[in-house]
């Protein structure tokens, strides 16, 4: 890979595990040279996710804490990247979450708490921490989010994720309207369906996945190094005229 991200500091929030695209994304940016600080939901995601980022080929010593649904939390972090680094240049969000019990059956059954859960997570966390990346980004910066199919077409059991990524797909376009002032861009990849911890809880996902190999144009299902490569771009300056898009890096299945 030619693309160099060296001296570059970027935050990748939502890495659970080695699955995670959140971790596809932080080899890619890796082995371009970009500083990288993590943040992770809660406790226990902390002893695993600094295993993980201890076999990166770079030094990443800031590893944080930070629950998307506490705005103290979300403040204290990124205060501490302020005093520990100043600036950033980009922030990857690779963060949802909805109840398994609604990743299946009808969505007319979707309930209140359900919906408001989802859309907090998913979809708001996004504004929230646009929000507080802004003062950080003082030379312009780059932020990703990672968005599906369901969220522009109806997808059998992904109910009120696709719902909520429809939420996320636009405030991508407000807050690109918003910040593009300020030279920050902020796009979204639609990654096709990737057998992650998240995936797990959608019912039937592995039809979904069997569906791909079998129709998408490129006939085989998309890798969490596929959407590395593919924020790798949206972080770098080839990427500098785009802003409030959606990427499809998903073997061409949106097409069909
Ligand atoms: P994952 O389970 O590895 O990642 C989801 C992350 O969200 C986890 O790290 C989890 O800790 C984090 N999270 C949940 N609640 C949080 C909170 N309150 N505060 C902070 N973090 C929280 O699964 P993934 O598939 O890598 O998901 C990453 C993103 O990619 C999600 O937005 C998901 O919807 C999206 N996506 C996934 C697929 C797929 O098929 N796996 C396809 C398209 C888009």
């Amino acid at each position: 890979m030619s693309l160099s991200l060296q001296g570059k500091t970027f935050v990748i929030m939502g890495v659970a595990n080695k699955r995670s695209i959140a971790w596809g994304i932080a080899q890619s940016l890796d082995k371009a040279g970009a500083n990288i600080i993590f943040t992770y939901a809660g406790e226990r995601f902390e002893k695993p996710v600094r295993d993980l980022v201890a076999t990166l080929e770079g030094k990443h010593e800031l590893v944080l804490p930070c629950d998307v649904t506490n705005d103290e939390d979300v403040e204290r972090c990124f205060a501490t990247i302020g005093e520990t680094v100043g600036k950033v240049d980009g922030l990857a969000h690779c963060i949802a979450f909805a109840k398994t019990e609604e990743l299946a059956g009808n969505f007319s059954d979707t309930s209140r708490e359900g919906f408001l859960l989802a859309h907090n997570i998913s979809a708001f966390s996004l504004t929230v921490v646009a929000k507080a990346v802004k003062p950080l980004m003082t030379e312009g910066g780059s932020i990703v989010t990672l968005t599906y199919l369901g969220g522009e077409k109806v997808v059998p059991n992904y109910n009120i994720m696709g719902v909520a990524k429809a939420s996320l797909d636009m405030s991508v376009r407000y807050l690109a309207a918003d910040l593009g002032r300020y030279n920050i861009r902020v796009n979204a990849i639609s990654a096709g369906p990737i057998r992650t911890l998240s995936a797990k809880g959608v019912s039937d996902f592995n039809s979904v996945l069997k569906e791909i190999e079998e129709r998408a144009p490129l006939r085989r299902n998309t890798t969490p190094e596929e959407v590395g490569d593919t924020a790798l771009f949206l972080f770098s300056q080839l990427s500098r005229g785009i802003t409030g898009e959606t990427i499809h890096c998903d073997s061409g299945f949106h097409i069909l």
